[in-house]
């Protein structure tokens, strides 16, 4: 009999941390795409569960036995201003369960209807922000970044009103947890400092076991969470990644990349690239990510002093030198990943002042990113220059750059290849899979799935998939589709 082996803990909480919600009905749930491989992982029993089955739980029409649906409450700031209550607007969590793996996850439907959390929304989601989350998150996966997950995504037979009527979807997604830094607000802004402890007991509990036995558990927790954004956010910046809304509410406490709004792989280098339509300031540029990183997690440390420290005087340098962590981390996981794609292997004097010219030059060459690192490998490995040359705006300017580039040794070219992905979700192509989606038509999207799932195996199918957009194909800017 197919079932889902929910083990729920979030429920046993307090109250105030959530509130009990039922998914909306929809008219015509029908299944697109079900992650068999994920499932597998999670130990779900659903192999001998029809397409009509599964598209009827996780649409949200009918409620797996076990599941215990609720709304999380969250706070957070959104472009640098405070909102002190968010919460699951429009997200259900269905419940948790421990995979086979011995990894607790969260099961969520996105888009399922309002919740107490919705305020002016309806709760719901077109298909192509659903398409979009599945594409990136599961590419995401395939590159190797900590993300959330796509478990199933289902069209639900009704229309969903933006500026236009338009196909609604329903997205499963898995998380470790779906604890953001602004979870930690939200109790912070209510001066809830019991509300805090119990939340960062759990947090520690689920995420960062190792903290219970500390004399200093909740130090030991945010010395953790700044090093796992650290680590996050330089593997974002070393791929390409410009996450476009890394508001407080969308940055976890696991170190899983959330919320697949107006993100997007870059093309053309230019750190000062953003995508997302509402991000005028470019607050959230590829370059100002590590900063944001920082700003974030200091919005964290101030929900914990009260537990570090009752005199808040004495909690502060505590969170300071926590925080001062950050800096480190990051560098080292960014330079280190850069250096691994440079196939540069002993460490040597001046390479970190080659990477960041690497950088500049990059940029002022209108390199596409992922390109120069992918024809980089090619040449390591003996390969003919040219077409690295060709990336570059002014190809008699690559010379130089290679001399200065060989001077550091002979590169490691097995090491760049698996630094350097072949293939990435280009924003070009995930559009032409949404708008295939709203015509019915799965067979782009599915074909996408499938190929970033390896990214960088080389393969000759593919091929067109490495492509950069040709000049009518570019995307300027993607939206949060809410
Ligand atoms: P996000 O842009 O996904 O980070 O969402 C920010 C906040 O807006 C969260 O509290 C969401 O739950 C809420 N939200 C976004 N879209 C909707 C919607 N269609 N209906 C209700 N709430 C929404
Ligand atoms: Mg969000």
């Amino acid at each position: 009999m197919s079932e889902i082996p929910f083990d729920n803990s979030y429920t046993t909480l307090p109250e105030h941390f959530y509130r009990r919600v039922e998914p909306a009905k929809v008219t015509g749930p029908k299944l697109i795409r079900f992650n068999e491989e994920l499932a597998e992982v999670l130990g779900l029993n659903l192999d001998s569960a029809s397409e009509s089955e599964l598209a009827v739980w996780f649409s949200g029409n009918e409620l797996p036995e076990g599941s215990d649906p609720i709304a999380q409450a969250y706070a957070g700031h959104q472009f640098g201003g405070w909102v002190p209550q968010l919460g699951d607007g429009r997200a259900i969590l269905l419940g948790e369960v421990i995979g086979s793996d011995g990894v607790r996850k969260d099961i969520q439907l996105k888009g399922a209807g309002r919740t107490p959390f919705s305020r002016g929304g309806d709760g719901k989601s077109p298909l192509g922000p659903a398409v979009r989350e599945y594409l990136m998150s599961e590419a995401m996966a395939g590159l190797g970044v900590p993300t959330t997950r796509a478990l199933a995504l289902v069209s639900t037979g009704d229309l969903v009103f933006r500026e236009e009527a338009l196909q609604g979807g329903v997205f499963t997604r898995v998380a470790s947890s779906h604890l953001r830094v602004g979870t930690f607000q939200y109790f912070l802004g209510q001066q809830d400092t019991d509300g805090l402890r119990a939340l960062a007991d759990y947090a520690i509990a689920r995420h960062y076991p190792e903290c219970a036995d500390s004399d200093t558990p909740y130090q030991c927790f945010l010395g953790k969470v700044v090093e796992a954004q650290a680590s996050l956010i330089a593997h974002w910046m070393t791929s390409g990644f410009i996450h476009g809304v890394m508001n407080t509410d969308n940055m976890t406490i696991s170190g899983e990349t959330i919320d697949y709004g107006p993100c997007a792989f870059m093309d053309t280098f230019d750190p000062a690239k953003t995508f997302s339509s509402i991000d005028r300031g470019g607050r959230y540029a590829w370059g100002n990510q590590a900063a944001i990183g920082h700003w974030n997690l200091t919005r964290l440390a101030e929900t914990l002093l009260a537990l570090f420290d009752e005199e808040r005087d004495r909690a502060i340098p505590i969170a300071e030198e926590i925080l001062g962590r950050y800096e480190e981390a990051f560098k080292e996981a960014y330079f280190g990943r850069f250096r691994n794609k440079l196939g540069l292997t002993a460490a040597q004097p001046g390479e970190v002042e080659f990477i960041e010219d690497t950088l500049s030059f990059m940029a002022d060459q209108e390199a596409d990113f992922t390109l120069f690192f992918r024809h980089l490998t090619k040449v390591a490995k003996g390969k003919a220059e040219e077409k690295w040359l060709a990336l570059l705006r002014e190809p008699s300017a690559g010379a130089a750059w290679l001399e200065k580039w060989r001077a550091f040794g002979e590169p490691d070219s097995e090491l760049m290849a698996s630094a350097n992905p072949v293939l990435i979700p280009r924003n070009h192509r995930v559009e032409e899979a949404i708008a295939a989606a709203y015509k019915g038509d799965f067979t782009v999207f599915n074909r996408l799935t499938e190929a970033w799932r390896n990214p960088f195996a080389e393969s000759s199918q593919n091929e067109d998939l490495e492509s950069p957009p040709g000049p009518g194909e570019v995307v300027e800017a993607t939206f949060c589709g809410t």
